[in-house]
């Protein structure tokens, strides 16, 4: 695919951001404002200046995978009183999940604990239904709770990936699918996220990076190579299960963990926050 860009402006207001051949098919006009005129045997892609040109043929190399909790969002407490007030409505049984080091756990390992915590069987059974009760609570928790907010820096990092040619983005996390779907819409970034891996996958963490390397390759086409996916989280188990399929770490210390904790596990970069999108950027695509 031939892209040649250049700054002139038409006479119309448009301005020609390329030429494409008719062998450099297919490619993916991305805006509705685009126009194609035909010249001999190549099209000009006459366009207003908001314009983004994808060409398919410019591959994802880079892929990006976030936590949820602390790392793009917090909700304020909102998944542990849904973790409590489900227990107490499935199983009668007050709970207090400050009892359980949930930090960076996932939803399933969570509700086990929960479990052995209180005396009941850790069952299949048991699990599956403290799951459903939980999903159940979460909705009224994030509307009716305290309200949380979407991290410094997060919607801005967020659309850059999101329009960027070589980069892809997902979710690596320990939430439910489910449980992600109804807090990343609640906080309104769900829609940046077309893949992931999830609780659903597995009650270890650990476990979780290649889940999320297959339906990355799935989605974009492409093999991600560890060397070239990075996980970004606020918990040492983030950083440990990067760490386990040879992917990059990125730590930040916007959740439970301060920033001398998360560094004694040696992630390869660490922030305090990611207000400062041009460094994120830059350690991400550097050739950017
Ligand atoms: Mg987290």
């Amino acid at each position: 695919m031939i892209i040649r860009e250049t700054s002139a402006r038409s006479s119309s207001g448009s301005f020609p951001v390329g030429y494409a051949d008719f062998t450099d098919f297919p490619f993916r006009l991305c805006h509705p404002h685009l126009s194609v005129k035909s010249a001999a045997k190549k099209f000009i892609l006459m366009a207003t200046p908001s314009v983004f040109i994808t060409p398919s043929s410019v591959q994802k190399s880079t892929l990006v995978l976030w936590d949820i909790d602390g790392t793009l969002i917090v909700s304020q407490g909102a998944g542990v009183r849904a973790m409590e007030r489900g227990f107490q409505q499935r199983f009668g049984l007050p709970c207090d999940l400050g009892k359980i080091d949930w930090a960076g756990r996932t939803d399933s390992w969570i509700t086990s604990e929960v479990l052995r915590h209180n005396g009941l069987p850790v069952t299949p059974e048991n699990i599956h239904a403290y799951l459903e009760a939980y999903l159940a609570s979460l909705p009224h928790e994030l509307s009716a709770g305290p309200q949380g907010q979407v991290l410094p820096g997060i919607f801005e990092l967020l659309e850059k990936l999101h329009h960027h040619p070589t980069v892809a983005q997902g979710l690596l996390t320990g939430n439910l699918r489910r449980g992600a779907q109804f807090k990343l819409t609640h906080y309104q970034v769900w829609h940046y996220f077309e893949f992931g891996a999830f609780a659903d996958d597995s009650p270890r963490r650990n476990d979780l990076g290649p889940h999320a390397l297959r339906r990355a390759s799935e989605h974009h086409g492409v093999t991600f190579t560890p060397e070239r996916t990075w996980i970004i989280g606020d918990t040492p188990h983030d950083i440990e299960c990067g760490k386990v399929i040879g992917a990059k770490t990125i730590a930040v210390a916007t959740g439970n963990y301060p920033v001398a904790e998360l560094a004694a596990h040696h992630p390869d970069a660490l922030f305090e926050n990611l207000a400062d999108v041009d460094a994120f950027m830059k350690l991400i695509v550097p050739e950017n």
